[in-house]
């Protein structure tokens, strides 16, 4: 799904959570902010869409049933070309050691659910200018013919 076609699209972000009205949020969040974005609902899901499609950040929740949010990401820092797209993860765990653990994984980011519109948006273009702002990354939205 993208924003409405006249506007361009700022990223593509495939957004990983099972539970079916927190993705329907953060879809909506994203679209009215201009964002084009795909959906899963598993680790596993997710893992194998962005090995298929280009991604320029991944929004991840934690907590999913089976493989969870930081065996996903794990698996996705492990190897091109996974391993570039910056990964946001949302968790309702809020404390200094949840966030500790996730950075471990390999997130480049953390957000604390429940969280404000504003609260994602930002923490999506630290983690996408961060990108941006490394020589050798493209964007898979300038990559795309
Ligand atoms: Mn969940």
């Amino acid at each position: 799904m993208s924003p409405k076609p006249q506007e361009a699209v700022r990223a593509h972000v495939l957004i990983v959570e099972d539970n079916d009205l927190n993705r329907k949020l953060a879809q909506e969040i994203l679209h009215l902010h201009g964002y084009a974005t795909a959906t899963a609902v598993s680790g596993e899901e997710a893992v194998e869409l962005a090995c298929r499609q280009a991604f320029d950040l991944i929004l991840m929740d934690i907590q999913l049933p089976e493989m969870d949010g930081l065996e996903a990401t794990r698996l996705l820092k492990s190897k091109p070309p996974t391993r570039d797209v910056p990964v946001l993860a949302v968790s309702a765990l809020a404390r200094s050691e949840d966030r500790e653990r996730a950075m471990q994984a390999g997130c480049d980011g953390y957000l604390t659910k429940p969280y404000g519109i504003k609260a994602l948006v930002q923490a999506i273009e630290l983690a996408l200018s961060a990108r941006r702002a490394s020589p050798d990354s493209g964007l898979a939205s300038s990559q795309a013919s």
